[in-house]
C-alpha cells in the first residue's frame, strides 16, 4: 500500500533548533579533479580541526558515492564505515588530513545539482547541497575552508577550465590533456565551490574598483552567443559601480566570471568570483530578448553580484538563515534597478510579482516564515517568501531607520561579519544597534506566516475624521494563533473636493490590534491614501467608494497608491461583476480614460495601471474562486474599455510607434503601452485587430513587439494565429530560449482550447522534460493558466501531475517547484478540489518519489 511505504521511507525532518555548531572544522581543502563526463576522479584532501571538546568521529555527508580509497595523514585506512550515504571517520586528535577518492558520472546527473553535463560543457550547482554530490565533505554552510583546486581535462573538448578564485598556473599533459589550478583566498562553504569546463569564449572587460585595483571581467559563453553578452556586461559593471556607491561595498578578487548555461534548475548562482547563470539571464539581442529579458538580466546580474558581500563575505550558518542573504540581496537588486530606470514602476512590478506569488503561497498548505522552522527538503524553501517576502521585511527596516540609519546598519553587518557565518537575529541586532530603535514587536515578521490584513475605515465627524486600524494575521500550517505584527504604514489626505494634499505623509506604526487615528481642523471631506508605495506586504481593506479611488487615481501624489487605486477599483468592479452579474463599468471606463489621456504620465507607468488585474488575482480576492465567470468578468470588462476607448487605445497606439528599437526607459516605455492598447483594441472587436497585430509581430524590429503582436493574435481564433505561430517556430528554430516563448505562449492562451494544445505540445519535436526552461515554458506556464489549468473536467490537473511525475525521475528539483498550483485545491469548489487532490494524492503514492516531491505534494494535501 502506498501509505505503508511511504510510512516506512518517511524523509527526516531537519529543525532550526536542533542546531549544533560543527563537530569538525575544515580550514583548508585540495580538490584534484580529472574530468570526464563519464567518469570524472575526484581526489580531496581536507585539513580538518577538532571543534571543541568531544569524541565523535568525523562525518562527511556524500549523496550517492562511493569511497575508493581513504587515507588519514598520509596513510591508507580500512578504519572508516558508511553510515547511510554518508563517510564516517574515527579520529584520536585534534588535527588531521584526510584524503578521499570518489568517481562520478557528470553525463548521466539528470537532476543537475553537483557536477553534470550540459551542452557539451561541465559545470557545477552546489546550493543548497550539491557539493556531498562530488565528494565526501561537511556540506554545511557554517564550515568555510580555503579551496585550492586542480582540474585535468581533454585539451580540445575543455579548452577553458574555470574554478573560484584566481587562476594560479596552468600546463600541458600527454594524451591531448591540459591541467589549471585556481586558489580562492577567501574563506568559503561549500554550496560556493563551483568549476566550468567547455570549449567557451569570453566577452571581456574591466572594472576598477573605488581603491583603484582592476578587475578582470569575463562572461563566458559558447562561440555563437559571444554577439549576445553585452548588456550582461554592461548591467555587471553598473552593478559594481552602485554597490560601491550605495553600500561602500568593493569586490575583492583580481577576476570575476559569470558563465551562462542551458541547463539550469533556476535563475543564476553566486558562487565565489564565478558565478554560473541559467543562459536565460545573459543572452540578450534586440531580435531574441524583450524588454522584460533585458531587465531580468540586469536585475539577476546584480543580484549575483551583490551576493558576493551579502552571502560569501557574510554568509549563512544554516539553512534556516537562507532568507539573511536572499530578502536582503533581493532588496538590493530591486533598488539598484529602481535606480536605472522609473522607480515607480519597478515598484508596481514587484509588488505585482509578490501578490501573485508570494501572497498565494502565504495563504496556502506550504506557507511558512520568512525564518522556517523546519525542512525535509532544503531546496523545497527558495521560495517566493524567502526571497521577496524576505526582502519586504528589509525595506520596512529600511523605511523605520530612514536612509542614513539603514546605511551605518548594513555597514555595521558587513563590517562585524565579514568572513563568518551569521543569522537573521545578528542583522536584526545590526539594525537595532546602529538604527537606535527596538525591533522586538517586529522580529515577528521572520517568526510567523501569513500575509497581514488591515481594515481601515475613515469617519468624519465635522471637521475631524477618525482613522480606524485593525490588523489580523490569519492562522497557516502550524500557527493557530498570531500576535499583532509592526506595520509601517505610509498615509496621506487629500481634499475630495480640492484635490489638494491635506496634510504631510505620515509614517505610523501599526502595532495593536487596533489603533485609532485623529485629524482635526479639516476644511473639506478627506480621502484616504494609505499603504503607500507599499510600505508594508500586506492586505489592505477600506471603506473607500469607487468614487475616491477613481479620484486617487488620477490625483494621488505617490504614483504607486495611484496605481494600487485603480487596482482597487477594478479589483471591486471585478468581484461585483463575477458575485453578482454586475456589468456596470462606467467608474472604470472614465478612470482609465483619464489615466490614458494624461499627457504628463511615464508611458511606463501608464500601460501599468491600465491594465487589468490577473485572473488568479481576482480569484485571490473571492471566498471560492470561479475560473469561469472570473474569466467571462474579465473579458467583458475588457470589451466595454476596448470599445468605448478605442478611439484614445488607437492613439496611444499610434503615440507609441517607436522608429528604431532603443533600450531606454522612455524606449520601453512606449512600446509596453503599445502591445497594452493593442490587447484592448483586440478586445474591442474592431475588424482590423488581427492584421494590426499580424502587422506589428512580422514588421517588428524588436522581440517585444513581436511576442506582444504574437500573445495578441495567439489568444484570439484569426487563421493568422496560426501564420504567426509558424512563421516564429521557422525563423526560431534551434533558438531554445526564444522556443520557450513559442511554448510558453501557447501555454498561456486564453482559448478554450488550450488544454487539448498543451497536451498536443508534449509531443513536439522541440519539447523534453530534461531542460528545465522548457518545462517551466509548458508545464509551468499551463498550471498558472487559471481558465485552462482549472478546466471543469480535470485534464488539466491529470495533464500536469503526469507531466511532473516522469519529471520528477529526472529533476526532483524542479519538478516540486511546480506542485503549487495543484495544492491551491481549497480555494475552489467541491469538484474541482477533489480532482486536485486526487491528483495529488497520486503523486504521493508514486513509488521512487524523492522527497523534494514527497514533501511538496504531501503538505499540499494537509
Ligand atoms: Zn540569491
Amino acid at each position: 500500500m502506498a501509505d505503508a511505504q511511504t510510512a516506512t521511507q518517511a524523509p527526516n525532518v531537519t529543525r532550526r533548533e536542533d542546531y549544533n555548531e560543527p563537530d569538525w572544522r575544515v580550514p583548508e581543502i585540495a580538490l584534484d579533479l580529472d574530468l570526464d563526463p563519464a567518469a570524472t576522479r575526484v581526489r580531496t584532501t581536507l585539513w580538518v580541526e577538532r571543534g571543541g571538546v568531544h569524541d565523535r568521529p568525523l562525518r562527511l555527508d556524500g549523496d550517492g558515492l562511493t569511497a575508493l580509497s581513504v587515507k588519514v595523514d598520509g596513510a591508507e585506512t580500512m578504519d572508516w564505515h558508511m553510515d547511510g550515504p554518508n563517510l564516517v571517520v574515527p579520529l584520536s586528535g585534534s588535527a588531521h588530513t584526510i584524503e578521499t577518492e570518489v568517481e562520478i558520472a557528470p553525463e548521466r546527473n539528470t537532476q543537475l545539482q553537483g557536477l553534470y553535463a550540459s551542452s557539451g560543457m561541465l559545470c557545477t550547482q552546489c546550493e543548497a547541497e550539491g557539493f556531498r554530490r562530488i565528494t565526501f565533505f561537511p556540506d554545511r554552510p557554517d564550515v568555510l575552508s580555503r579551496y585550492k583546486v586542480k582540474l585535468t581535462a581533454d585539451k580540445t573538448r575543455f579548452p577553458v577550465l574555470l574554478a573560484n578564485g584566481d587562476p594560479i598556473a596552468q600546463g600541458e599533459l600527454d594524451g591531448g590533456k591540459h591541467w589549471a589550478e585556481w586558489h580562492d583566498p577567501f574563506l568559503k562553504p561549500s554550496y560556493l565551490f563551483a568549476l566550468v569546463a567547455g570549449d567557451l569564449v569570453a566577452n571581456r572587460g574591466t572594472f576598477t574598483t573605488m581603491s583603484g585595483r582592476e578587475v578582470q571581467l569575463g562572461i563566458w559563453v559558447r562561440a555563437p552567443d559571444l554577439a549576445k553578452t553585452d548588456h550582461a556586461l554592461h548591467a555587471l559593471k553598473l552593478s559594481m559601480a552602485w554597490d560601491e556607491k550605495v553600500y561602500g561595498r568593493e569586490y575583492d578578487l583580481d577576476v570575476f566570471n559569470i558563465v551562462a548555461v542551458d541547463d539550469f534548475n533556476f535563475g543564476a548562482m553566486e558562487n565565489k568570483g564565478l558565478n554560473v547563470f541559467n543562459s536565460r539571464y545573459i543572452l540578450a539581442d534586440p531580435d531574441t530578448a524583450t524588454d522584460y529579458d533585458y531587465d531580468a538580466i540586469a536585475a539577476v546580474v546584480a543580484h549575483e553580484y551583490f551576493h558576493n558581500w551579502s552571502g560569501n563575505r557574510v554568509t549563512c550558518r544554516d539553512w534556516f538563515q537562507l532568507s539573511l542573504k536572499e530578502g536582503f540581496t533581493v532588496f538590493r537588486d530591486q533598488s539598484f534597478s529602481a535606480d536605472q530606470g522609473s522607480a515607480a514602476v519597478k515598484r508596481i512590478e514587484d509588488v505585482r510579482g509578490l501578490r501573485a506569488s508570494q501572497f498565494p503561497e502565504d495563504a496556502g498548505p506550504l506557507a511558512h516564515p520568512v525564518r522556517p522552522d523546519e525542512y525535509i527538503e532544503i531546496s523545497n524553501f527558495y521560495t517566493a517568501t524567502i526571497y521577496n517576502k524576505g526582502a519586504e521585511v528589509i525595506r520596512m527596516m529600511a523605511t523605520i531607520l530612514g536612509p542614513e540609519k539603514f546605511r551605518a546598519a548594513t555597514d555595521l553587518y558587513f563590517d562585524r561579519f565579514d568572513g563568518t557565518a551569521a543569522t537573521c537575529e545578528d542583522f536584526v541586532q545590526c539594525m537595532e544597534q546602529a538604527g537606535g530603535v527596538d525591533l522586538t514587536q517586529f522580529r515577528r515578521w521572520y517568526s510567523q506566516a501569513g500575509t497581514p490584513r488591515v481594515s481601515a475605515t475613515l469617519a468624519q465627524e465635522g471637521g475631524r475624521a477618525r482613522l480606524s486600524l485593525r490588523q489580523l494575521v490569519p492562522p497557516t500550517p502550524g500557527q493557530p494563533v498570531k500576535e499583532p505584527m509592526v506595520l509601517p504604514l505610509k498615509l496621506k489626505l487629500f481634499g475630495g473636493f480640492t484635490g489638494r494634499p491635506m496634510c504631510d505623509e505620515q509614517l505610523i506604526l501599526l502595532k495593536e490590534d487596533a489603533q485609532e487615528l485623529l485629524f482635526e481642523n479639516l476644511s473639506e471631506t478627506p480621502v484616504l491614501s494609505i499603504n503607500r508605495g507599499f510600505s508594508a506586504p500586506i492586505v489592505v481593506e477600506t471603506n473607500r467608494t469607487a468614487k475616491d479611488l477613481a479620484f486617487l487615481s488620477a490625483h494621488d501624489d505617490d504614483p504607486f497608491a495611484r496605481y494600487e487605486a485603480m487596482q482597487q477599483l477594478m479589483l471591486d468592479t471585478l468581484v461585483t461583476s463575477v458575485t453578482n452579474g454586475g456589468t456596470d463599468h462606467a467608474a472604470v471606463i472614465e478612470a482609465v480614460r483619464n489615466t490614458l489621456t494624461d499627457s504628463a504620465l511615464d508611458r511606463a507607468f501608464v500601460a501599468e495601471a491600465v491594465l487589468l488585474p490577473s485572473d488568479s488575482f481576482i480569484g485571490d480576492q473571492m471566498a471560492v474562486v470561479e475560473p469561469e465567470a472570473i474569466f467571462r468578468a474579465r473579458e467583458a470588462l475588457r470589451a466595454d474599455l476596448g470599445k468605448a476607448l478605442e478611439a484614445e487605445w488607437r492613439a496611444a497606439y499610434e503615440g507609441s510607434l517607436a522608429n528604431r528599437f532603443e533600450y531606454s526607459p522612455s524606449a520601453k516605455g512606449a512600446r509596453r503601452l503599445k502591445t497594452v492598447s493593442l490587447g484592448y483594441i483586440a478586445a474591442s472587436g474592431a475588424a482590423d485587430a488581427d492584421q494590426l497585430a499580424f502587422d506589428q509581430f512580422s514588421l517588428a524590429d524588436n522581440m517585444t513587439d513581436r511576442q506582444g503582436g504574437l500573445t495578441t493574435l495567439v489568444n484570439g481564433a484569426s487563421p493568422l494565429r496560426e501564420e504567426a505561430l509558424e512563421a516564429f517556430y521557422q525563423r526560431y528554430q534551434g533558438n531554445g530560449l526564444v522556443l520557450d516563448k513559442w511554448f510558453q505562449a501557447q501555454a498561456l492562451s486564453t482559448r478554450e482550447d488550450t488544454a487539448e494544445m498543451v497536451e498536443r505540445l508534449v509531443a513536439h519535436r522541440d519539447f523534453t522534460l530534461s531542460n528545465p526552461n522548457r518545462a517551466r515554458s509548458l508545464i509551468g506556464a499551463f498550471s498558472v493558466n487559471q481558465r485552462a489549468f482549472h478546466d471543469v473536467s480535470g485534464r488539466g490537473y491529470r495533464f500536469v501531475a503526469d507531466q511532473l511525475i516522469a519529471l520528477d525521475k529526472l529533476n526532483p528539483q524542479t519538478a516540486a517547484k511546480l506542485i503549487p498550483p495543484l495544492g491551491r485545491w481549497k480555494r475552489f469548489d467541491e469538484a474541482r478540489a477533489a480532482k486536485m487532490r486526487a491528483e495529488l494524492e497520486r503523486i504521493v503514492a508514486t513509488p521512487g518519489l524523492s522527497k523534494d516531491m514527497f514533501e511538496q505534494a504531501s503538505k499540499s494535501l494537509d
